[in-house]
């Protein structure tokens, strides 16, 4: 039996009748645009997220590029980011006028490491007379940071915010696949959502995330009043009434359709959330009884993630993803290029070496198979087959007997 990376047939099926009715309900009533329905999704998701405003947008991308805008990021500004993220991140800053700064990664959770953001702005960083702080690299004004909380984790924002607000820089999430991530701040001695605590955080809904469209689709969060006004201004054209432009905008709103397919399926949301955590504590118990030299995803006492992906690390990965496609199992790597290194970054000038730990974390991750439906019996198997690999230095019994399913 084929055991496939994602499964975006299943959940769908299972909401036929509830999915069907939007779209049914958009042709009786012909709103495909705005109104009620998107407004609806944007107040549940907003409160989602525990964040004040949510607005739609056409796609995580354009969600995150208006994010940097209506944040008040200039034309010619740095916007400090990780270089290991889907190049979604990086074309948002450069569309929004700035342009992207590196900092690494921390090597087990494959976020932004606060200490290198630190360093980055107390060594690569110089403060004019007139209180802004320059890039000595491009000799730009460094205006806002980007953390991106990748595979459902989130970054170790205490930190991350402390030095921002220490250099007067706005932080702006890319939340993009971490819908109900959580983050213990020890400042506030709560939990936080992804999502409520930069600025503003982008979404993306597209049909592979945690939440996603049944097509394109993405949406700030923000608790910020005046910044989600220029919000809606940004994706309708600068309007805010019909026909009078406030400032010239973007065709980037999220249409009815979408809007009333993921609200529908926002109420799934804590479920498969769930289920895709005790997929990975089953991947945690399975790999850790193999013995086959595969560390489980690592996770952090402040962080409760919603792996959107699984990924671990194999010096043999070529070899392990040949096995697995033969074993009929999909296989990801997100992603294989670090964006320094990518041919489109050519121009900022970043050389191999610049950033070690992203540069080793791209040779040997892997995503294994993570959604909400995987079953006991899959993983067992995706685990077996992991240690035909990776574990033939070592004897090992078959997972299956060292580990009860379920
Ligand atoms: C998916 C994604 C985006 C972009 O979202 P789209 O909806 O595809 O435009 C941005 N950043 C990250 C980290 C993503 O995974």
């Amino acid at each position: 039996m084929e055991i496939p990376f994602l499964d975006l047939v299943t959940p769908h099926l299972q909401l036929e009748e509830e999915l069907t009715a939007v779209f049914r309900q958009a042709l009786h009533t012909g709103g495909f645009i705005g109104g009620r329905v998107v407004e609806e999704f944007e107040t549940a998701f907003a409160s989602f997220c525990l964040s004040g405003y949510a607005i739609g947008a056409a796609s995580g991308t354009d969600a995150l590029r208006f994010a940097i805008l209506a944040s008040g990021v200039k034309p010619g500004d740095v916007v400090v980011t990780v270089p290991h993220s889907f190049i979604a991140t990086t074309e948002a800053i450069t569309q929004a006028g700035a342009s992207p700064e590196f900092v690494d990664i921390d090597d087990r959770t494959y976020n932004m490491d606060p200490e290198k953001l630190r360093d980055y702005l107390e060594t690569a960083c110089r403060r004019k007379a007139s209180g802004r702080l320059l890039s000595k690299r491009s000799g730009r004004p460094v205006t806002a940071i980007v953390p991106v909380h990748l595979y459902g984790q989130t970054a170790d924002m205490d930190p991350i915010l402390a030095v921002a607000e220490q250099h007067c820089l706005t932080v702006i999430e890319d939340a993009c696949q971490a819908h109900g991530a959580e983050y213990f701040s020890k400042k506030h001695n709560q939990w936080r959502k992804a999502g409520a605590m930069g600025r503003a955080a982008a979404f993306s809904f597209y049909p592979g995330k945690n939440l996603g469209a049944c097509g394109e689709a993405g949406a700030v969060t923000t608790n910020d009043a005046a910044l989600a006004s220029r919000l809606k201004m940004l994706r309708d054209h600068g309007q805010a009434r019909k026909y009078y432009h406030e400032i010239e905008g973007y065709n980037g709103r999220l249409d009815a359709i979408q809007a009333g397919l993921l609200h529908a399926k926002l109420r799934y949301l804590e479920r498969w959330n769930t289920a895709r955590r005790e997929c990975a504590a089953r991947y945690r118990r399975l790999l850790s009884a193999a013995d086959c030299g595969i560390d489980a995803a690592y996770e952090p006492s402040w962080s409760k993630p919603v792996y959107h992906l699984y990924v671990v690390r194999t010096r043999e990965r070529d070899e392990m993803i040949g096995h697995l496609r033969r074993a009929g199992i999909g296989t990801g790597v997100h992603y294989p290029i670090p964006l320094h290194l990518q041919k489109a970054y050519e121009g900022l000038h970043y050389r191999k070496g610049d950033f070690p730990v992203t540069e080793a974390a791209c040779a040997e991750i892997l995503s294994l198979p993570m959604f909400p439906q995987l079953t006991a019996e899959q993983q067992v198997r995706i685990v077996e087959e992991i240690s035909k690999v990776a574990g033939r230095s070592i004897p090992s019994k078959p997972a299956s007997e060292m580990v009860e399913l379920g």
